[in-house]
């Protein structure tokens, strides 16, 4: 790059800049698309924690912004020539980024001005911006007052200011947090409330933060990390917050401050209600196992005994619950099956000391309804996608014991 001069930094002399002219320098092609050097520009390159602007240099989407030394790199999806170029950012970009990032200043401030809690690490993601604090935790109190305090200061729309000052300098000013010096360096102060070392891209007046809300609060490191919704973004959550209240005071037919009470009243009833239907089936399965041993078929001279059973669209919970009561009984050999849509739930069991090798046969019973599963001794059970084959399946099960 050696002779490039550093770019001149349109942002910071304008903000509100949305569309430039500008000299193309250099253009080479690299992996990650053509970087275009240019003598000015409005775009903002990623650092200090925000990301970088995106837009169009003639018409080409923008795909990244970067800085090399003094010099900003854009990087393009097309060779834009060489000569005079126009940039447009994108506006809306720009806004978002700047709420997230001006918001999170107000936020900081808050936060030391309500509990002397320091901000550790910031994120600006694309759904909320995290702040991670030095504390393990924050009261809800405190968070409310923080929320109160950086509302406040948005209302209030102070002033921001970007000044530049070096050693000698900084000592006029209140930093929130020190900032290493060297040679010149950009202050950002809101009003009287705050102000911090950055150079990072910032409203003219606290207002245009529009709202700031935490929604959350998780642990990390050891340190309490507060999500926020920053500007429209907290429009938007609150709107889909809205959305969902309304459905559900549809859902639960009642209002939304009754809604934990109405959701553990209805749980405790889901409660209720599983353990009375798990009595019942117990039941209900008792007297199906009975009626099925009282039909229970003999097997030639051999001692054991024979339950073949099927079922269509019977609940498979039931047929676990039959099978484990006839398991109790003595010198059977039990097959249940239960045939929903396609799918065919098997079961195989033996009761008492008979000793059924299911592996023998596994290959040929289960190939006749093109199923899998297994077990082991005393019951065995899967699933089978051949529906038709379940008569043949029960067939050959009922001449296995000739064989054992
Ligand atoms: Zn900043």
């Amino acid at each position: 790059m050696g002779m490039i001069m550093p770019t001149e930094k349109i942002f910071y002399e304008d903000i509100n800049r949305t569309e430039f002219e500008a000299r193309v320098l250099e253009v080479k092609e690299e992996k990650k698309g053509f970087r275009v050097i240019m003598d000015k520009t409005c775009f903002f390159p990623e650092g200090g924690g925000q990301p970088a602007d995106k837009g169009w240099i003639n018409g080409i989407p923008v795909l990244d912004v970067q800085t090399e030394r003094e010099v900003i790199c854009h990087y393009l999806k097309e060779n834009p020539g060489t000569g005079v170029v126009k940039g447009k950012i994108d506006l809306q970009w720009r806004i978002d980024f700047m709420q997230q990032h001006t918001g999170q200043h107000i936020v900081s401030g808050a936060l030391w001005k309500v509990g002397k809690y320091k901000t550790v690490s910031v994120h600006m993601g694309s759904d909320h911006t995290t702040i991670e604090i030095d504390s393990q935790q924050i009261s809800g109190a405190d968070l409310e007052k923080v929320e109160n305090l950086a509302n406040r200061v948005i209302n209030r729309n102070l002033p921001i200011e970007f000044i530049m000052t070096d050693e000698q300098g900084i000592g006029r000013f209140e930093l929130r947090k020190p900032c290493p010096v060297d040679g010149e360096i950009r202050l950002v102060q809101i009003g009287d409330f705050d102000c911090v070392g950055c150079g990072g891209l910032h409203f003219e007046n606290t207002g245009q933060v529009g709202l700031v809300k935490a929604t959350g609060i998780e642990k990390i490191r050891g340190h309490a990390r507060l999500s926020w919704k920053i500007g429209l973004r907290a429009i938007q959550d609150y709107r889909q917050k809205d959305k969902i209240v309304a459905e559900l005071k549809t859902v639960l037919e009642t209002r939304e401050d009754h809604f934990p009470a109405k959701v553990r009243e209805t749980q405790a009833e889901l409660i209720q209600h599983k353990k009375k239907a798990s009595l019942l089936l117990n039941r209900l399965a008792a007297m199906m196992a009975a009626n099925l041993y009282q039909n229970r078929q003999g097997s030639g001279d051999s001692p054991m005994e024979l339950i073949i059973e099927s079922w269509t669209n019977e609940d498979n919970d039931l047929i676990r619950r039959i099978m484990k009561d006839l398991l109790k009984r003595h010198r059977l050999l039990i097959c249940l099956v239960n045939t929903m849509k396609e799918t065919v739930y098997w079961s195989i069991g033996c009761s008492g000391e008979i000793n059924f090798d299911f592996d023998r046969h596994k290959s040929g019973l289960l190939a006749l309804i093109n199923g899998k599963g297994g077990g082991r001794h005393p019951l065995w059970q899967g699933t089978g996608t051949k529906a038709e084959g379940v008569e043949k399946f029960l067939t050959m099960f009922r001449d296995l014991p000739e064989q054992i």
